[in-house]
């Protein structure tokens, strides 16, 4: 698995002390693998501890979070906040309400927040949080009092220089609102605590559309570079429909490009003329409803069940932006098979590490999420940014900026890859440029 018996130890050790916490043990593999060439050029980061103190998060504060559901039933979720790595800046994540939440889910995605905020070149250390709670089919006043409830705990860990929350699966502009109100409330403080804000208290404009605007910034630098193409005349197919998928396929579509499946948790539709992306947006984001709904207006459509199968749709660009381990082995090689030139995550860590490799095998241009997603945190640290100054940026000023940010996490990660002797391998490049920044921080800073 290494050919440095060091870092096999460390990763032994690893999974020693966190066994059973599957998806942060294989975020940590794929990272350890790529640093093998930085360990073997600079042999005294093992002695300096480096590579234990980043795989060992500084906090993780596990908490009860009791609620009162609309029949009068006390209900009772968990709650998590992983404050991950602060050597780059104030802890930063967003938080995620999902009935799959656990302890190995939001490690993983703290460690990969660490890289991926490195990467934007912005000051923001890495962390994540949230729950168990499912605010499917809740009421808004259930979910204003999980939410509240929620915060009576994690108020006391945060703070505007200290760890700044954002939404991620099932946080949104209303969830982000009840936190808020409720931080406000118990802290009698007004400050940028949080972000992904309405605009009427604080939120940037752009917040919607950045990570997905962002991820097709990043395509379009990765196909210049690697494929001397853009995504002009492109088929692409975008898995789920929530937050990032929807915002991916209006920029993908703008750019030229024709976007014929997306997804759900249920299933597929696949629209050979091209999604109606205005119909996605009224069912999910304004009825909150099923993407199946999408043939009640669109006869000629095709719905599968298994939201997998939107990897057998033929395409030239597969932007999966639903949820972790969503892109297998199998579903790599169809999509090979099927002449995909280039794949990027939109959602974090979507690819199984096997589909990974067949992927870098096969020649295909991979943007891993790290480092094509970023576009989120990025306008996140913009909307930090704002709330210090008490000012706001134009939707235009903030879609610069972002465009700037992302084009610099292609080229960081690319000249990475060439310097450390894989050039065009962006798993690799990304991992070490994320790397590098945060590892010179926290030699800077002592053994803290
Ligand atoms: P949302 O909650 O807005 O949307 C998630 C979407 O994925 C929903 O359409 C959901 O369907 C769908 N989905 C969930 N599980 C599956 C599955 N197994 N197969 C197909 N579809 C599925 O979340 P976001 O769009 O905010 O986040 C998506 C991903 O992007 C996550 O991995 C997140 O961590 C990542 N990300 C998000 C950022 C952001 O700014 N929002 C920033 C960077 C990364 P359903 O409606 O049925 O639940």
């Amino acid at each position: 698995m290494f050919r440095d018996t060091y870092l096999e130890n460390v990763f032994n050790e690893l999974q020693q002390r966190n066994a059973n916490e599957n998806e942060f043990l294989q975020a940590a593999l794929e990272v350890l693998q790529s640093l093998e060439l930085v360990v073997e050029k600079n042999p005294h980061l093992k002695k300096e501890g480096i590579f234990e103190r980043l795989l060992e998060p500084e906090r993780f504060i596990q908490f009860r979070v009791p609620w009162v559901d609309d029949a009068g039933n006390v209900r009772v979720n968990r709650g998590f906040r992983v404050e991950f790595n602060s050597a780059v800046g104030p802890y930063k994540g967003g938080l995620r309400f999902h009935p799959s939440v656990n302890a190995s889910i939001i490690k993983f995605l703290g460690f990969e927040q660490i890289f991926k905020n490195s990467l934007t070149g912005l000051s923001m250390g890495g962390g994540k949080g949230g729950s168990d709670f499912n605010p499917k089919g809740k009421s808004d006043g259930e979910v204003m009092r999980f939410c509240q409830s929620f915060m009576s705990e994690l108020f006391r860990h945060i703070g505007e220089n200290t760890d700044v929350p954002a939404g991620d699966i099932g946080v949104g502009a209303r969830e982000i609102g009840f936190l808020f109100g409720q931080y406000k409330k118990l802290t009698n403080t007004f400050t940028g605590v949080l972000t992904g804000k309405d605009l009427s208290y604080g939120g940037s404009l752009f917040r919607t559309q950045a990570t997905g605007f962002g991820l097709c910034y990043y395509v379009q630098n990765m196909l210049k570079k690697l494929k001397n193409t853009s995504l002009e005349g492109k088929t692409v197919v975008v898995s789920g429909s929530g937050n990032v998928a929807i915002y991916a396929a209006f920029k993908a579509t703008e750019l030229g490009a024709k976007v014929v499946a997306m997804s759900d948790s249920n299933g597929y539709v696949y629209d050979k003329d091209g999604i109606k992306l205005d119909l996605i947006k009224q069912i999910k984001e304004v009825k909150r409803g099923r993407i199946k709904e999408y043939l009640n207006e669109v006869g000629s459509a095709k719905y599968g069940e298994n939201c997998k199968d939107i990897w057998n749709v033929a395409c030239d660009v597969a932007l999966p932006c639903a949820t972790q381990n969503e892109l297998d082995e199998n579903s790599a090689e169809t999509l090979i098979k099927n002449g995909v030139i280039c794949v990027a995550e939109g959602a974090n860590m979507p690819s199984t590490a096997n589909a990974i490799s067949k992927f870098l095998e096969a020649g295909i241009a991979f943007g891993p999420g790290k480092a094509a997603n970023a576009g989120g945190v990025a306008c996140s640290g913009l909307e930090m940014a704002q709330n210090s100054m008490r000012y706001s940026w134009t939707f235009e000023e903030v879609d610069a900026k972002i465009k700037f940010i992302m084009k610099n996490i292609f080229e960081f990660g690319y000249e990475a890859s060439k310097e450390y002797g894989e050039e065009g391998n962006m798993v690799l490049g990304s991992n070490i440029a994320g790397f590098l920044k945060v590892c010179r921080a926290m030699q800077a800073q002592g053994v803290v």
